[in-house]
């Protein structure tokens, strides 16, 4: 039986990065992967999507040029085996760099099959049998499919799926108007599809404030795509060669028949075939593993980073959490959980930027909470890019001067929101931001500007 310092199961954000950090300290890991290397980010999520919403944006333009005053002088056509190749050429980059830079380090075995634990030192792949005194959990998750009423008969895409993808579906029905379907439902648009959003809540992105989520409404409608509210009894079944989805939904037809179904209803942690019994650890009702502000599990010796621990959904934050315990590892350095800040982005276009707290959480707070807000309509760079949909906003504590939270929905949002996340990482009152002299034109330049014009938060 092998004898490993460390054993790394799931080459997801935060296995690779650790193993190769360790095995550079001097220890011999193994590294466990079932299936491709970089996981969900590299292969099915983050990377592909992006390049996905590039072409889509590419497209968009293309059809806008004649605003610009740019002739193209024909019909815009996307070729979709092309953009699925550009799509895995990035991605086939990402993988192979990554797999390159496992395979080739000293101390360092990769090895391909499916792991599962054994006991809490040991580990099975295929007929071998790994033991180290540190095994680090990295197994990421999957799409979920909840109990649908006709599920079972009708064929459907998960973001995995959607991957292989490289024809045009006439009509893509998308359960699920959260983040995942957003992305996919505006990019498909874009690329000549007609697409229909399903969602059981009143809203979509009902995470975020109700103005972001009917200035995102508003930008994928604008775009062409259908949006179908308050759709609680959603059932399925096969109608010709194509899909009806039964929506209950207060207004508009009750039907939509559709040629593609794609499920974007939320994700499960792939923690239901690791012989977590076997080792001992615990996991919660929905099968994320417990860990503490510094990723243990209840088990000395494992610990869990990346979706799996339900601490974060994001690359950032599984990379965080290798930060983590790395640092604490190897670096006698406390870092924990609880010090990060949340920060995500949506990527329709524009993309929508977010740091700390929404307007909600901030009112719910109890703190006097000031509000600085503006419409990408009076951002300069927006008014010359011809995008100004959207808005930004930033939340400060009216006594303790720091900044709470923001959101830019606008071109560059993603970008624009790191001066707010940083300074809230500074700890720094929200005058030093006011006070600093900003790029003329961005969409960052009016941060300070709506700082200067903070009003009380009704
Ligand atoms: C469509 C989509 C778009 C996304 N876009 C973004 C984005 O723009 N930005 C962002 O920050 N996040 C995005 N995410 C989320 C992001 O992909 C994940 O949060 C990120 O990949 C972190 O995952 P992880 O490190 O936990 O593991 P994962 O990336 O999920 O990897 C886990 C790995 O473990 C392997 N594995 C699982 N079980 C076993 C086992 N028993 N034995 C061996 N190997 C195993 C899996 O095969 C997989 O390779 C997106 C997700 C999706 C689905």
């Amino acid at each position: 039986m092998p004898d490993y310092d460390a054993i790394v199961i799931g080459t997801g954000q935060a296995g690779p990065p650790l193993a190769l950090r360790l095995a550079g300290a001097g220890m011999k890991v193994a590294v466990v992967e079932r299936n491709l290397v970089g996981g969900t980010c590299v292969n099915t999520g983050c990377t592909p999507t992006k390049t996905l919403v590039a072409s889509a944006y590419a497209a968009h333009l293309a059809r806008r040029a004649d605003e610009y005053g740019v002739a193209i002088g024909g019909a815009i056509a996307v070729d979709m085996k092309r953009v699925k190749d550009r799509k895995d050429a990035v991605v086939e980059q990402f993988r192979n760099g990554l797999t390159g830079a496992l395979e080739g380090a000293a101390n360092c075995t990769l090895y391909r099959g499916h792991a599962r634990f054994l006991s809490a030192r040991e580990v099975a792949v295929g007929d071998e049998r790994l033991r180290a005194g540190r095994i680090f959990i990295n197994v990421g998750g999957r799409a979920s499919a909840p109990a649908m009423p006709g599920l079972d008969q009708v064929a459907y895409l998960t973001n995995t799926s959607m991957m292989d993808l490289d024809i045009l579906p006439r009509h893509l029905v998308i359960v699920g108007g959260s983040y995942i379907g957003l992305e996919f439902g505006q990019m498909y648009r874009r690329f000549g599809s007609e697409v229909t959003i399903v969602e059981m809540k009143p809203r979509l992105i009902s995470r975020e404030d109700e103005d972001v989520s009917a200035a995102v409404r508003e930008i994928v409608e604008r775009d062409g795509v259908a949006v179908r509210l308050n759709a609680e009894c959603i059932t399925l079944a096969k109608r010709g060669d194509g899909i009806a989805v039964t929506v209950d939904c207060t207004e508009g037809a009750p039907e939509i028949v559709g040629s593609h179904l794609l499920l974007a209803v939320g994700r499960r942690p792939n923690t239901d075939d690791l012989g977590l019994d076997r080792a001992g650890v615990a996991c919660d009702a929905r099968g994320y593993i417990t860990v503490d502000d510094q990723l243990c599990t209840n088990v000395p010796g494992i610990w869990a980073l990346g979706d799996c621990n339900g601490k974060g959904a994001f690359t950032h934050t599984s990379y965080n959490d290798y930060e983590i315990v790395a640092a604490n590892l190897l670096a006698n350095d406390p870092r924990r959980v609880s010090d990060r800040i949340t920060a995500y982005a949506l990527y329709v276009d524009p993309p929508l930027g977010r740091a700390g707290m929404t307007m909600a959480e901030a009112r719910s707070s109890g703190r006097r909470v000031l509000v600085g807000q503006r419409q990408m309509t009076r951002v300069a760079r927006a008014v010359e890019k011809g995008e100004t949909q959207g808005f930004m906003r930033i939340l400060v504590d009216a006594d303790t001067k720091e900044i709470l939270g923001a959101s830019i929905l606008g071109p560059g949002g993603d970008e624009a929101i790191h001066s707010v996340l940083d300074l809230m990482y500074a700890k720094a009152p929200y005058t030093v931001l006011q006070r600093a002299m900003h790029i003329h034109p961005t969409v960052s330049e009016l941060l300070p500007t709506i700082l200067g014009e903070l009003q009380p938060l009704a």
